[in-house]
């Protein structure tokens, strides 16, 4: 028997916001634990809770942009269960009336575009964090940091639409891709921003009911969601071709082992007793703010990709790899205005440059070389004052030490030599010196070709525009050839 995997995903996105969801605390990244806070997002007695705008906003343009309806009047509720990393005892979120619901994003499969429906995208507080045994230096105790408590998250939950381990990944890239040219959330992995919860479920295929579903929390990287995921889709299967069922439970995924594992704790009974914030009026969201929110919201990927197709003339896989990502688009759209090669700059982009990232770690962001040294360094090539041997010895010189392409060319002497009498006149010396080798050309040796050239190359130090040394050395022999 065949079976089908039935995938829903749940994201927390940290929206970018310069303080905090319900208090002026500001967000920031590694301050020492416990200095970020206030007695708001202590959840100390008698204090009141202020909604930040523009934590609403940005929610408001993820929820657009994902294609949802909204709610113009919402509610924040109270969210109530007891953990150290909650002061409050509750957390503030939203159930009944999300901000959007009923939305879609579209995603490229194997067999074609796909779009996995949005059951809602609200916006909620982070919770603490635990920080546990020797991570904080003493394995015989548990610490908690308040820093985080009280930080925007945006939460966007897929309906069950996902079927394959190939299409959640697709998903989870499209998502990510999409708040990042949204502006809403850094998305850095490595910092939490993008946290996951996955339910999964087999079902035979052809079959619509639904099977028992297994919710796995606390995945927070691409890589352990389609493990897990993976995983847990083999565990099931396995477990009903021996004429077993599955058990409704929460996991938690294990990296060591790539296995799930049940949570010990009966966090899956729960019963969360959401009751409306009482300390929070209703939101309400004006026709106005929205049509505001709607027209300025920026270019999408895809349409970027397709504007890059026609716009510059790359073809559609460049043009999707060069609109991977903020950063890269801009890098290369700053690029092309400082000198119009379109193709030059896409290539040397997604070749040499993108090795050299790839290398030392960096992305686009980070890049030692800025989009006007890429530029200047085509420039070179294309006016034929480097040769693409030489471009390539200067870009890893570029991304050493951040310095411009002219500097390090001039200082290293790498001009070619782009003067014919003074080529032709090597061409002469390199076939006078070889005469037995001119000999086996012109009795068909062609391919000795490469070998004179290289001689030609030899002698001007590599600095021989190597088009213009064949074609000299081509000349050269074949006048040999009509004299003898
Ligand atoms: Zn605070």
């Amino acid at each position: 028997m065949v079976f089908q995997p039935v995938i829903g995903l749940e994201v927390h996105a940290e929206l970018k916001t310069k303080s905090k969801v319900f208090c002026p605390c500001p967000v920031v990244w590694k301050a020492p634990p416990n200095t970020v806070t206030c007695p708001i997002c202590m959840g100390f007695p008698g204090v009141l809770p202020v909604l930040n705008r523009k934590a609403l906003e940005l929610t408001l343009r993820t929820a657009i942009a994902l294609n949802c309806h909204i709610h113009h009047q919402t509610i924040f509720e109270r969210k109530n269960y007891y953990y150290p990393d909650l002061p409050k005892g509750y957390q503030i979120s939203q159930k009944r009336i999300p901000i959007g619901f009923q939305g879609w994003l579209e995603i490229a499969t194997a067999s074609g575009r796909k779009k996995i429906r949005i059951h809602d995208v609200h916006l909620e507080e982070d919770t603490g964090k635990s920080v546990h045994g020797e991570e904080a230096g003493d394995p015989s105790a548990s610490f908690i940091d308040y820093n985080r408590s009280g930080v925007p998250l945006c939460e966007i939950i897929s309906e069950p639409d996902i079927h394959s381990v190939e299409e959640l990944e697709q998903f989870m890239i499209k998502l990510r891709q999409l708040l990042l040219f949204l502006d809403v959330s850094e998305c850095r992995m490595e910092r939490g921003h993008l946290r996951f919860e996955a339910s999964v479920s087999v079902r035979p295929q052809g079959t619509n009911t639904l099977g028992t579903r297994v919710e796995i929390k606390n995945l927070n990287s691409f890589r352990a969601v389609s493990g897990a995921v993976q995983a847990e889709i083999e565990r099931q299967i396995a477990l009903l071709k021996e004429g077993r069922s599955v058990q409704q439970q929460t996991m938690l995924w294990n990296e060591a082992s790539k296995r799930t594992e049940p949570m010990r704790t009966k966090e899956t009974a729960h019963d969360y007793r959401y009751f409306p914030e009482p300390d929070l009026v209703p939101v309400l969201i004006s026709d106005e703010w929205l049509a505001q929110i709607r027209q300025t919201l920026p270019e999408t990927a895809d349409e970027k990709t397709l504007r890059f197709v026609r716009v510059y003339g790359l073809s559609e896989k460049e043009a999707e790899l060069l609109t991977a990502t903020p950063a890269v688009a801009h890098f290369f759209e700053s690029a092309v205005r400082h000198f119009h090669d379109p193709k030059g700059i896409g290539n040397w982009m997604l070749g040499d440059l993108q090795g050299l990232l790839n290398e030392s770690q960096k992305d686009w962001e980070t890049c030692p070389v800025s989009p006007e040294s890429l530029a200047q360094l085509v420039q070179l090539i294309d006016d034929q004052t480097i040769s693409v041997r030489m471009a390539k010895e200067v870009l890893r010189e570029m991304f050493a030490t951040g310095r411009a392409p002219k500097t390090i060319v001039s200082e290293k002497g790498l001009v070619q030599i782009a003067d014919q009498d003074y080529v032709r006149k090597v061409v002469i010396q390199v076939i006078n010196n070889h005469p037995h080798a001119v000999a086996d050309y012109l009795s068909g040796k062609d391919k000795l070709i490469g070998f004179f050239v290289g001689q030609v190359m030899k002698a001007t130090g590599g600095k021989a525009n190597p088009q213009l040394a064949n074609r000299l050395v081509r000349e050269a022999l074949e006048s040999r050839r009509t004299s003898s």
